[in-house]
């Protein structure tokens, strides 16, 4: 038996840092949508009771060590499932580019394989699961648009967005969430408005969503590589709607309604980066 599953990048129309917790963990604010740039998650039932992943991708490891393979043996263990999984990755996403691939692909997983060894566990409870995993990976089991809260792991949905095209590049650096969060400083450190951004969706106003979008990390990201900037300003140059570094980066998406502005800042932006994508947003969420 074998069951398919999508896995969709998410881009961060806000992103806030308010404070470091007694814990270790960043508080922080998110309002993050999924756009149809996705990951494809094969499960094949294994009678073995073993869990083995393999992607084509030579940047994410074969191994315990992939976020996919650790949302498969969580889920084994705590519903003491006997069954096994081959998981294959088909990756689309770019690795360490802020556009939560990895969670993204271990929430697919736990979607999966409710379905596949017939668990019947609610999104509710794979949520929680996925937790446990990495702080982005609660959103990615929903997907859609939602105010991601506490380290990540608290989930408002909203009303998605307005259809438009997502333009988005990343420069050929990685970028390692942990670093940037070592390297922000607070003091002076930029905040965006997300109760402002909520309400933009709620009232479904294009503008507003496009004059309120904001990122605290995006300044450290830049300090460390300048691409980002040049990417931002080639955006705008462009004709974007608006231009914002997704997550803790280092790439760049732009929001553009007009389809052949959206193509002419994909066309500019093809001979200076090597990964550039023109997509679409995503609005819906999953609901089995
Ligand atoms: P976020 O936006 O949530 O911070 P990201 O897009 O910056 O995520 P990922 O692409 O999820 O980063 O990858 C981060 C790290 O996780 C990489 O170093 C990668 O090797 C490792 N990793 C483990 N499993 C996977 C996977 N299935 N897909 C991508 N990366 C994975």
């Amino acid at each position: 038996m074998q069951i398919l599953e999508k896995a969709p990048a998410k881009i961060n129309l806000s992103l806030d840092v308010l404070h470091k917790r007694e814990d270790g963990f960043h508080e922080v604010e998110m309002v993050m949508t999924t756009i149809d740039l996705a990951d494809r998650i094969e499960l094949t039932y294994k009678p073995d009771g073993k869990i083995q992943v393999e992607s084509e991708s030579r940047f994410v490891p074969n191994d315990e060590r992939n976020l996919a393979y650790r949302a498969a043996k969580l889920l084994k263990d705590r519903y003491r499932v006997a069954h096994g999984v081959k998981i294959f990755i088909e990756k689309n996403i770019p690795v360490a580019a802020g556009l939560a691939g990895g969670s993204s692909d271990a929430a697919a997983v736990l979607r999966g394989l409710n379905r596949l060894w017939g668990l019947n566990a609610s999104m509710k409870e794979l949520a929680e699961l996925g937790a446990e995993i990495g702080s982005d990976v609660s959103f990615c089991v929903y997907g859609g648009t939602a105010l991601a809260t506490g380290r990540g792991e608290k989930i408002q949905h909203l009303p998605a967005p307005p259809p438009c095209w997502v333009v988005l590049a990343k420069p050929s650096v990685g970028v390692s969430t942990h670093s940037i969060y070592q390297a922000l400083s607070l003091e002076n450190a930029f905040h965006p408005d997300t109760a402002a951004m909520v309400e933009a969706l709620r009232t479904d106003s294009f503008e507003r969503i496009c004059s309120e979008v904001g990122n605290t990390l995006e300044a450290v990201t830049v300090g460390l590589h300048a691409e980002v900037d040049q990417i931002k300003e080639q955006m705008r140059q462009g004709g974007a709607d608006a231009v914002l570094m997704s997550g803790s980066g280092p790439t760049v998406f732009s929001l553009v309604a007009q389809d052949a502005r959206a193509q002419r800042i994909y066309n500019s932006l093809k001979g200076f980066c090597a990964e550039v994508y023109m997509v679409r947003m995503l609005g819906y969420r999953e609901t089995t």
